[in-house]
């Protein structure tokens, strides 16, 4: 602005000056070479306003010069200069838009470049992002395939603890799996613990799977719970009171199954812990059918002994741990007397439910480590380890005594039954040392040697216990 003002000073005096004619025309030579250097520097700062002051203030007062004077040469260069003051006006104003253009154009590809990086910058987060989800989908993939590898709920939580512990962020998991039991009351059928800090205690963990059941039973599905707010209500023993706990409840055909705990999650997994907790429902729901498929195969439905053939697979394992470790060994067969007559005296319904109450009697009165098997229609086959002929005498007379005492009531009828057993004990019956090696005959013959003890026994007036005797 200062520069314009100075210019339009000087031009205003040296006009005035002109037409006052006091400057004569060799001053005004003298002056031209001042207005052009003038005129150059203000082309050179660009300042085209200035230029053309200068050019009108000096054309004018040229103009009003030669309507004074006559000197020609003077005329012609003042012409000249003013003409070229003009011209340079216009220049420079064509120049200074063309640079102008170029500056908005430059301008305008610095915004585009600018909007371009950022584009590019959300595109690189959005696309990390992306992987890293498609990274997490991977891995919750491959759990879900180790997953569908366990047949039981130990495998399961050796996956829980080897997969999800070190790739989740949260301290402790707990896998509730309850079962619904009439007047919609819940049992809780198996819990395991994963995690950092996993529970060691499991009378705790029972503890903390019925508190959460309590809470998940309001019906929703998936939840996070202030544990503050739920300590109060209920008794929970969370490892930090801050931490968030989330339950999800794990659910098959609407139906509630189970429950998925976990506490002190991230809130960045809590997306894979939703995922994770539906395949786990799946999962849950597959080794609960196997395990009772394995069950169904293992276990008589009636009496809920082992079926023959499971039985003497035990019983063989169980032969084979007594030759090793140079145990005795005593095998027991127990059969109800008359049953025949009782089923045709009370009917088969009551016949069976006998059954069922006479393996209870004895599953009651022998010991954690027997093992019983249903051998036949109401025989049951008992095999003793670690006890010889005279404490195993001392269990099957504990054992019949316990059925002929109790008394029965089935369908409104008050009955009693009584059972023989024959017993026979490794190694003493088979005349062999402790030392023997192992052989399947063994077991065979043991059976055969109870048999006929128990063949004695009916003969003798059943009731009672006879053992073979060498
Ligand atoms: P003993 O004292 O000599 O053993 O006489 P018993 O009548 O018990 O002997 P027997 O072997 O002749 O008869 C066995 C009976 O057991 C025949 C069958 O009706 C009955 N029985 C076998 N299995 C079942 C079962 O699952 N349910 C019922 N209700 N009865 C069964
Ligand atoms: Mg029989
Ligand atoms: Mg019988």
């Amino acid at each position: 602005m200062w520069r314009r003002i100075i210019v339009f000073l000087t031009a205003l005096t040296l006009g005035l000056l002109q037409m006052s004619g006091r400057l004569q025309p060799t001053y005004l030579y003298l002056a031209s070479p001042f207005f052009l250097s003038g005129i150059i520097y203000l082309f050179i700062c660009r300042d085209r306003i200035a230029v053309r002051i200068l050019a009108i203030f000096y054309f004018s007062s040229t103009l009003y010069a030669i309507l004074q004077t006559e000197n020609l040469a003077y005329l012609r260069s003042s012409l000249i200069l003013a003409v070229g003051a003009v011209a340079v006006s216009f220049y420079q104003k064509m120049w200074h838009e063309k640079v102008q253009g170029v500056e908005e154009k430059k301008l305008l590809t610095l915004h585009e470049k600018q909007a371009l990086e950022e584009r590019h910058q959300t595109r690189l987060e959005s696309l990390k992002h992306l992987e890293k989800r498609v990274n997490g989908l991977i891995h919750l993939f491959e759990i879900a395939r180790d997953f569908n590898e366990c047949l039981d709920f130990t495998q399961l939580g050796v996956v829980l603890d080897q997969q999800i512990t070190p790739e989740f962020n949260f301290e402790r998991g707990t896998l509730i799996l309850v079962e619904l039991i009439p007047q919609g009351e819940m049992r809780l059928v198996n819990q395991l613990t994963f995690g950092r800090r996993k529970r060691e205690d499991p009378q705790l963990s029972e503890k903390f799977a019925h508190e959460c059941l309590k809470v998940s039973r309001s019906g929703q599905s998936v939840m996070k719970i202030d544990l503050l707010q739920a300590a109060e209500k209920t008794q929970f023993e969370p490892y930090a009171t801050q931490a968030p706990l989330w339950l999800f409840s794990l659910f098959i055909e609407r139906q509630l199954i189970g429950i998925l705990a976990v506490e002190g999650g991230s809130a960045t997994d809590y997306q894979k812990f939703e995922v994770l907790a539906s395949q786990l429902s799946l999962q849950a729901k597959k080794v609960k059918l196997y395990e009772t498929v394995k069950e169904n195969s293992i276990i008589d439905g009636l009496t809920k002994v082992f079926v023959r053939r499971h039985f003497f697979e035990r019983f063989r394992e169980e032969l084979k741990r007594a030759v090793r470790f140079q145990f005795s060994l005593s095998v027991l067969m127990v059969d109800v007397d008359h049953f025949k007559s009782y089923n045709d005296k009370f009917g088969h319904l009551v016949g069976d439910r006998t059954l069922k109450e006479v393996a209870q009697v004895i599953r009651d009165h022998m010991r954690r480590v027997d093992v019983i098997g249903r051998y036949g229609g109401e025989e049951f086959i008992i095999v003793a380890p670690e006890i010889q002929k005279r404490e195993a005498m001392e269990l099957a007379e504990r054992i019949r005594s316990a059925v002929a005492h109790k008394s029965l009531r089935l369908y409104d009828e008050e009955t009693r039954v009584t059972v023989s057993i024959g017993l026979s004990s490794f190694p003493e019956d088979l005349g062999t040392s402790l030392t023997v090696e192992y052989s399947d005959r063994y077991v065979e013959t043991l059976v055969q040697l109870a048999d006929q003890a128990l063949y004695r026994a009916k003969e003798e007036g059943r009731n009672r216990v006879i053992a073979h005797k060498v």
